[in-house]
């Protein structure tokens, strides 16, 4: 038992340091969109009682001006209703409204700014806006006009004039104001909302030291195994697994979303349980774990991906997403490769899998012990298809 606790300790330490390591993880909090939906939910709504005064919150260093400060800070009830996601712990926000209540005093005390749009730099022109925050909309361009509603961010507008500052834009007939950098062309936007956390299984040297199989378990297994190779390309599955998922990164980057790399080079030491803490602690709307697989059977071949069952011990409330992940990525990658579609396979014995707390999946883009098979998978153009289909299984799990 006392060994056991032992080891616990050391992998939560070393997970933690490999966590600091990883630009982006989570467990720093002043990451945006990192915390955990649900968390960030109620923040949201925790939110929306001291957010009713109009009060505007300090977004970033840009804001130091104390003139434009509507942000996604004032989040109100809407963020609830339409799961978007609000930046920080409720804790740290709390603390930032009581700061930049004091600001917004002291700038109201200095000067009362007439309240229309700078004839120096206003530009008239109709277009199609998206908030990229949960911002303010206010009846003058100032902070000190009152404030007409919050919106959530990716609330769309009709922009009708923009002084770099202050964007005015109609709703129902009538002239509203946001602060415009609180604004993005539709046509610009780049960010769907969603992240996705992307894990190239397996490194350049596998771990064999032993790992519990998910929190609490007495049951071992391996760091990270080696993984297979390919039988007549030769590539080894570290190899396959990145290239694919550096694809698979930039789709979904294109698409929209925000996408975590777990390692980009082959030169780390990442275990299975130290890969899911990146995506649980990213708070990741998606798991991605990108692997190949062997067989002793040469011809087997074809696309499968593995889920938890419902009755996963460590995380199995989360089989329906972690299922219906599953299913919409293997239609996906089959639908875009015309690959061999063989099933979802749910297991409670993948490390990776146990210590998420978010939904995941592993999809085993197909067999390298299989000639054929393992040849398409060397070429850039099949891993584009592979990529492609994942992400449209990664959009038809999100509805997009
Ligand atoms: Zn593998």
């Amino acid at each position: 038992m006392e060994r056991i606790r032992k080891r616990l300790a050391v992998l939560i330490v070393s997970a933690l340091l490999v966590c600091g390591m990883l630009a982006g993880c989570a467990g720093a909090g002043d990451a945006p969109g990192t915390g955990k939906k649900e968390g960030q939910e109620t923040a949201g709504g925790q939110e929306a009682g001291s957010g009713q005064d109009g009060t505007d919150v300090l977004q970033d260093a840009k804001d130091d001006q104390q003139n434009d400060l509507d942000t996604e800070d004032t989040a109100d009830t809407k963020d609830l209703q339409e799961g978007t996601k609000t930046p920080e712990p409720s804790s740290a926000k709390a603390s930032e409204t009581e700061t930049e209540k004091e600001g917004d005093g002291e700038a109201a005390e200095e000067s009362v700014p007439a309240p229309s749009l700078d004839p120096e730099t206003v530009v008239y022109a109709r277009e199609e806006v998206v908030a990229t925050a949960s911002v303010n909309v206010r009846r003058g361009p100032s902070t000190d006009s009152e404030v007409y509603q919050t919106v959530s961010r990716r609330s769309k507008f009709t922009r009708t004039a923009d002084d770099g500052t202050w964007s005015a834009v109609e709703i129902d007939g009538t002239e509203y104001f946001i602060a415009s950098k609180y604004l993005k062309l539709e046509s610009e936007l780049t960010d769907n909302g969603y992240l996705v956390v992307i894990d190239a299984g397996h490194q350049g040297h596998g771990n064999s030291e032993p790992e519990p199989i998910g929190p609490g378990a007495s049951e071992t297994k391996a760091k990270v195994a080696s993984g297979t190779s390919g039988c007549v390309s030769g590539l080894n599955e570290y190899e396959l697994t990145l290239d694919v998922s550096l694809k698979l990164q930039a789709e979904l980057e294109a698409r929209g979303y925000e996408v975590m790399m777990v390692r980009t080079s082959h030169d780390v030491d990442i275990s299975n349980s130290e890969r899911a803490a990146v995506a649980n602690n990213a708070g990741a709307d998606a798991f991605i774990r990108v692997h190949a697989n062997g067989s002793e059977d040469s011809a087997e071949n074809g696309i499968l991906t593995i889920c938890p069952t419902s009755g996963n011990p460590y995380m199995g409330s989360l089989y329906g997403q972690c299922r219906s992940l599953s299913e919409c990525v293997l239609d996906g990658a089959v639908n875009a490769t015309g690959a061999n579609k063989k099933y979802i396979w749910e297991t409670d014995s993948m490390s990776g899998i146990n210590w998420c707390t978010v939904p995941v999946t592993i999809v085993e883009m197909g067999f390298m012990t299989n000639p054929e098979e393992d040849q398409k998978m060397a070429e850039d153009s099949y891993q584009q298809q592979l990529a492609t289909g994942i992400a449209d299984g990664v959009d038809a799990y999100f509805g997009n």
